[in-house]
């Protein structure tokens, strides 16, 4: 498989550096409130990034942490009255809950950064010692930028906005996120506050609680070593958090740390990012109430290549409905046609031969083109006829494995069989049939309303009339 990677603008072949399991972490959720579907663009990009691994062969581990200490968990929790473990359980849930809906496998490892506590303090500690860290006169400890050549480099800051953090004297700062031209030495560990109530944990620098930054530091190395194969989040980490890794991951354990950067573009609404900020976001519960399912929000956010913006619209999972209808019903009749069975996500593990839905597999193996491989799927559905038993068999499993990488749940194709009205209705369909054809119009919509308060509708058809039930 190929991808695109931030860090060398270039899309570079993927391999395992263990030659084995292909081992990536993924920025997780921050547990405050529920996710919304731009967060869930990302999570389920990156989950179609890791069947198609999978379903091309190479077994994965997937790393994915909760982010269940900041300042947005704490500000929550306190305002809510809840203790913030309990407060955190609560969003996690809810988010576990959001992601099976989605059908996105389950990470491999989901680690706290809560229950990592005592691994950040101890990374914090060898920045120090090498002379990459120093505490400050506020009891907080900063990362110094400029005791690290590459910094900016995945984020291609420029020489300005470099010289502004660098040659300012203890120019610091104890925000997790800030902008580019606010570039400065960064927290590790941040110094006790008032507002973050009962929740602070004792260090050699004193009270307080690590940064936002340091917990992924900390729980990569934990779970995946100093080197391992690739890292991924929403292209708003990219600056300052992922930079910021990269400058405390490899000046604390050496190592490469990730070997490749993988970055999901934005979710936006009428142009502007989704965000939770901003208040102009949809969860999926949201999206369930006005009657949507989550297979068709799935749909609508692999719509798009993970490259490109994405804006989000109602009437798009309109479309998706349709899209997912006229899938279940080619399946449907293929399964039928050449008597068929079902193939299963482990099943297809490993698929070599995609027959016609080759091409489909082609675009999503490079650079998880996910837009391009649903186009190509849904161009092939005219070519299923008369295909040879061999030939239907290697196709029907290409086209489960790729439905499968691709993560869509199909709905159950229902066949729409004819509607028997009782004779009653029948007789009022036929005496409006004649008024219509004696031009008597306003018989025919007479009956047309008596029909209609007996609960039926009868419909116009070329060859007479049909019903539906009201
Ligand atoms: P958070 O819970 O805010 O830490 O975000 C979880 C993930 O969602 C991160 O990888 C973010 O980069 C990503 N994210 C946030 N907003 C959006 C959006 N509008 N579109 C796509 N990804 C997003
Ligand atoms: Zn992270």
């Amino acid at each position: 498989m190929k991808l695109y990677d931030t860090a060398q603008n270039d899309i570079l072949e993927l391999t395992p550096v263990d030659g084995e399991v292909f081992r990536f972490y993924c920025c997780g959720p921050t547990v405050y409130g529920p996710a919304h579907i731009g967060n869930f663009r990302t999570f389920v990009i990156q989950d179609a990034f890791r069947r198609t691994l999978e379903i091309g062969g190479v077994p994965t581990k997937h790393v994915r942490n909760l982010t269940d200490v900041d300042d947005k968990t704490i500000k929550g929790a306190i305002a809510s009255n809840q203790d913030l473990t309990a407060y955190t359980d609560l969003w996690t849930d809810r988010f576990h809950r959001d992601c099976e809906a989605l059908n996105c496998l389950p990470p491999h490892v989901e680690p706290s950064a809560v229950a990592h506590i005592p691994q950040q303090i101890e990374m914090i500690q060898v920045l120090i010692d090498k002379g990459h860290a120093y505490a400050a006169k506020d009891n907080s400890v900063y990362f110094k930028i400029s005791s690290y050549e590459d910094y900016g480099k995945l984020s291609k800051l420029d020489q300005r906005e470099l010289d502004l953090g660098k040659t300012q004297n203890e120019r610091v700062s104890d925000a997790d996120e800030y902008e580019k031209d606010s570039v400065s030495d960064f927290v590790l560990w941040k110094a006790y506050k008032e507002e973050d109530g009962p929740y602070h944990w004792d260090s050699q620098w004193g009270n307080g609680r690590p940064g936002w930054h340091i917990e992924c530091s900390a729980m990569s190395l934990e779970h995946l070593g100093n080197t391992f194969d690739l890292h991924s989040g929403g292209v708003d980490l990219i600056f300052p958090h992922h930079e910021n890794e990269i400058a405390q991951s490899k000046c604390s354990y050496g190592g490469d740390f990730a070997r490749h950067w993988f970055h999901v573009t934005h979710l936006l609404v009428e142009g502007e990012k989704m965000a939770k900020s901003k208040g102009n976001f949809f969860t999926l519960g949201d999206l369930e109430e006005k009657g949507f399912t989550a297979a068709e929000v799935r749909f609508v956010l692999m719509g798009a290549h993970y490259r490109k913006p994405l804006n989000f619209t109602i009437s798009s999972l309109q479309a998706a409905r349709e899209a997912l209808a006229k899938l279940s019903k080619a399946m449907f009749e293929m399964k039928r046609d050449y008597q068929l069975s079902d193939y299963h996500y482990e099943d297809c593990l490993a698929t070599s031969d995609f027959g016609l839905f080759q091409t489909a597999w082609d675009v999503l193996q490079y650079d998880l083109n996910t837009q391009a491989a649903v186009g190509k799927m849904f161009a092939q559905l005219k070519r299923l006829n008369n295909l040879s038993e061999d030939d239907a068999l290697i196709t029907w499993k290409g086209w489960n494995a790729l439905v499968h990488a691709l993560g869509i749940e199909v709905p159950e194709f229902i066949e729409e069989k004819a509607i028997i009205a009782p004779s009653n209705i029948q007789d009022l369909a036929v005496q409006r049939s004649e008024a219509k054809s004696n031009k008597d119009w306003a018989k025919a919509d007479a009956i047309r309303d008596e029909l209609k308060s007996l609960g039926w509708e009868v419909l116009d058809t070329k060859d007479g009339f049909s019903f539906k039930k009201i």
